[in-house]
C-alpha cells in the first residue's frame, strides 16, 4: 500500500465542452507523482496540481530514451459510476515494460492504487457524454543527469489524465491500411512487447508515408522477413479468412493488447475459432482478398476499442475487404466490449472495478 500525500489545486480549470474533447489535448486538475533513487527505491507518492516538469537537460529519459507508459481509461457509466477496464492487465504489463528498459518495477498493487487515486481525486472529469470516457496515461521517465549510456539511478512515475471525445463521431467507419513492406516496427529480442516510446519513435516515418499516400494506418510486418502480418498502427489486428479469427502470436514482437485479450476471450465464449499460433504471411492474405474468403479484418486497442479495415494496400495492389463496410463480428465484438465497458451490459468476467 502506498501513502498518498494529497495536495489539491487551489485553482481548478474550467471543464473543457464535451462535445469537441479529441483526443490527449486536455488534461485534469491533478497528477499522481512518486519518486525513485537508487539505494532507497520508489518513495514519496503524491498527488499535486497538473504542472509542468523540470527536467534537467541531461536527464537520460531524453537523450535515450529509458522510458515507459501505458494507455487505459475511466469510464462513467449510465447510473453515474466511474469503473476501469482490466486495470491489473495493465499494471502487469507496465512490469515487463520496466523489466525490459531497466527501470525498477512497480509493484502491480501499487500502480492500481496510484491509478485509482488520480481517478477518485478527478472523478468529476470523467465525461458523461455518449462513448467519452478519461484517458490515462501512467509513465516511468529516467531522471538522472548524465550522458553516460547507462541504465538511471534515478526515476519518476506519473500518471496523468485526459478527457477523450468519442472515437466515432457516427458508427464504426472502416479505415484504408497500407502495408509496409520497407520500414519495420519490431524484430526478435527488440521492444516490440514492450509499452515504450521508441517504438512510437520508430514508427512515425511509416505512419507519415501511409498519410501521405492517403491510407490512415500502417500494418506491420515482421521484422525479419517482412512477410508475416503482425500489427497495424498502434493496435494489434485480427484476420477472419475461412470462418477463422486469426491474430499474431506474441512471442515477443506484438504488443499484448488488453484489448485483443478480452476479444479473443469473447470471440470464444461465442464458439469462434480463433488461431492466435500460425503465422499469417501477407502472400496468404492477399490471396484470401482477392477469392473473396477474407471476412473481416479489424484492429483492436484501449483508445478505438475495434477499428475496422476496409481496404489494403501492398506493394501497388489494392483490395477491398467487405466492400468498406464493417463485418457482423468486428461490430459485436465494438458492441459488447464498450457496453461491458460503460455497465450497459453484465460483466461475466469481473473485467470492470469501480473507483
Ligand atoms: C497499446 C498498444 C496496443 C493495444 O493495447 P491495448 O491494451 O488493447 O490498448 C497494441 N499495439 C501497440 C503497439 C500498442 O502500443
Amino acid at each position: 500500500m502506498l501513502d498518498i500525500q494529497i495536495n489539491r489545486t487551489t485553482a481548478p480549470k474550467p471543464r473543457p465542452d464535451q462535445a469537441s474533447l479529441g483526443f490527449g489535448r486536455h488534461f485534469t486538475d491533478h497528477m499522481f507523482v512518486m519518486d525513485y533513487d537508487e539505494g532507497r527505491g520508489w518513495h514519496d507518492a503524491r498527488i499535486e496540481p497538473y504542472h509542468a516538469l523540470t527536467l534537467d537537460p541531461a536527464a537520460i529519459v531524453l537523450h535515450y530514451a529509458q522510458e515507459s507508459f501505458e494507455g487505459m481509461k475511466a469510464y462513467r457509466t449510465a447510473d453515474g459510476r466511474v469503473t476501469l477496464f482490466r486495470p491489473e492487465m495493465n499494471a502487469r504489463r507496465f512490469a515487463g515494460t520496466n523489466r525490459r528498459m531497466c527501470i525498477p518495477e512497480i509493484p502491480e498493487e501499487d500502480f492500481v492504487q496510484a491509478v485509482k487515486a488520480l481517478v477518485d481525486i478527478d472523478r468529476d472529469w470523467v465525461p458523461t457524454a455518449p462513448d467519452t470516457s478519461l484517458y490515462l496515461r501512467p509513465f516511468a521517465i529516467a531522471t538522472e543527469a548524465q550522458l553516460g549510456v547507462k541504465p538511471s539511478a534515478s526515476y519518476q512515475f506519473l500518471v496523468i489524465a485526459s478527457p477523450s471525445g468519442a472515437y466515432y463521431e457516427s458508427g464504426l467507419d472502416p479505415v484504408k491500411i497500407y502495408v509496409e513492406d520497407e520500414y519495420i516496427r519490431a524484430a526478435p529480442g527488440l521492444t516490440g512487447f514492450a509499452k515504450c516510446g521508441g517504438n512510437y519513435a520508430a514508427s512515425l516515418a511509416g505512419q507519415v508515408k501511409a498519410h501521405d499516400l492517403g491510407y490512415s494506418q500502417v500494418l506491420w510486418l515482421d521484422g525479419v522477413e517482412r512477410k508475416y502480418v503482425e500489427e497495424v498502427g498502434s493496435m494489434n489486428c485480427f484476420f477472419v479468412i475461412d470462418g477463422v479469427v486469426r491474430t499474431a502470436a506474441c512471442t515477443g514482437t506484438v504488443l499484448p493488447g488488453v484489448t485483443r485479450d478480452s476479444c479473443m476471450r469473447l470471440l470464444r465464449d461465442w464458439g469462434c475459432t480463433v488461431d492466435d499460433q500460425t503465422r499469417l504471411s501477407i502472400d496468404e492474405l492477399m490471396d484470401a482478398a482477392r477469392t473473396g474468403r477474407l471476412e473481416e479484418v479489424f484492429g483492436t486497442g484501449t483508445a478505438a476499442v475495434i477499428s475496422p479495415v476496409g481496404q489494403l494496400y501492398y506493394e501497388g495492389e489494392t483490395v477491398p475487404v467487405r466492400d468498406g463496410k464493417t463485418g457482423a463480428l468486428t461490430q459485436r465484438l465494438y458492441d459488447t466490449l464498450t457496453g461491458i465497458q460503460y455497465g450497459r451490459l453484465a460483466d461475466p468476467y469481473g473485467w470492470v472495478t469501480e473507483v
